[in-house]
């Protein structure tokens, strides 16, 4: 990870965007070429938001504005906003006293608001408001003197984030392995909250045994996976079902990405690959394969997906049909720092962010 010494930048490391590959190539197929391309896919409300705050944070304070943590999960993105002028670091202790610093869609716990305060940093919060809302939860149960099983992956850094909110009050439960070993201090006091991206029927199956250990487990007041997670998982359901070969663009660090290749998988695909960019496609995954399904997780940007369709193109793949299973229009109002412009004019819809449409909807965001 990068450090800050004699004012040069700090950076994450990012792994480096892979050579161009020779084009692929247009071979024989069983049956009719054709790409079935999921929707919704790619970018949510909460990703639009923390993406649209960085590069405003940048437009009306100036360089340097820095970043806690990817902003959001995946590695086109962070590389962009870093050749914009962010500098990502890993840790508020790395942000120089009186700084701007952007808090990723992840969202942090109190510890590192404090520790942000601590150093009179300008804090940002751009944490998505659906994991906000999970931290609520968090506070609220602990507050209450319940015990929280928090479903969601040790390491995370949403995880991270929401347990820092009751951290005496919440354990971890990775998945259906851990339910055997948990022990809770009290059975009538207890909630399960969930991370925001995970696989629905894993958490579903997660919380049926945990429910077996524990009859008088309550539920969270609302669904904690949030409606993008949801949506693509559905999306790709139906993909799947008519696709041997499944595509997900998404970097390997974003999980709703990595749970779009698991539910393919489940749900009928006979192989699925995750690809940052359409260079990363094997020829040989394209053998004796007619119908190539395509998504995108919630952090990728939509001109990727139309990479990867411009490389299927050459390869035979030009039939291009689109199956959409939800419609999107949620568009969260920016943190409240950023509702004007440079000048302290108030932006567009009074929202401080642009006004884009779906990207899905629109071809490009
Ligand atoms: S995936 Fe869901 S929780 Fe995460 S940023 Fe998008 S809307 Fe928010």
């Amino acid at each position: 990870m990068g450090t800050i010494s004699n004012g040069a930048k700090a950076t994450l490391d990012l792994p480096a965007v892979p050579a161009r590959r020779e084009r692929l190539k247009d071979t024989p197929a069983p049956r009719a070429k054709r790409v079935v391309l999921a929707a919704p896919r790619g970018y949510c409300a909460g990703v639009d938001r923390a993406v649209i705050a960085v590069e405003k944070a940048l437009r009306n304070f100036g360089e340097p504005v820095y970043v806690r943590k990817q902003i959001v999960h995946n590695i086109h993105v962070v590389s962009t906003l870093e050749r914009q002028g962010a500098i990502f670091v890993d840790d508020v202790t790395e942000v120089p006293e009186g700084a701007h610093v952007v808090f990723s869609a992840h969202g942090v716990s109190p510890a590192v608001v404090q520790g942000a305060a601590d150093r009179n940093l300008q804090a940002i919060d751009a944490t998505c408001p659906l994991v906000t809302k999970v931290h609520r939860e968090a506070t609220r149960f602990s507050r209450d003197d319940y015990q929280i099983l928090l479903i969601g992956h040790a390491g995370h850094e949403e995880v991270e984030g929401t347990m820092g909110h009751a951290p005496e009050r919440t354990i971890l439960v990775n998945g259906p392995e851990d339910v055997p070993f948990v022990e809770v201090d009290d059975v009538e006091r207890l909630v399960w909250l969930s991370q925001t991206t995970l696989s629905v029927d894993e958490t579903m199956e997660t919380v049926r045994l945990l429910r077996e250990r524990f009859p008088t487990l309550q539920d969270p007041p609302s669904d904690d996976i949030c409606y993008a997670t949801q949506n693509r998982q559905v999306a790709i359901k139906k993909v799947a079902e008519e696709a041997e070969l499944v595509i997900v663009v998404g970097s390997a660090n974003s999980s709703n990405t990595v749970r779009l290749v698991d539910v393919a998988l489940e749900n009928g695909a006979k192989a699925a690959y995750r690809v940052d960019y359409a260079s990363e496609i094997k020829q040989e995954w394209l053998d004796g394969v007619s119908t190539i399904g395509v998504t995108s997780g919630a952090s990728v940007p939509e001109v990727l997906v139309q990479e990867v369709l411009t490389d299927l193109a050459d390869a035979g793949f030009a039939d291009v049909s689109t199956v959409v299973t939800a419609e999107e229009d949620l568009m969260f109002s920016l943190p409240k720092e950023l509702r004007t412009d440079a000048a302290g004019n108030p932006d567009e819809r009074g929202l401080g962010g642009r006004v884009r449409k779906l990207d899905w909807q629109s071809g490009t965001p």
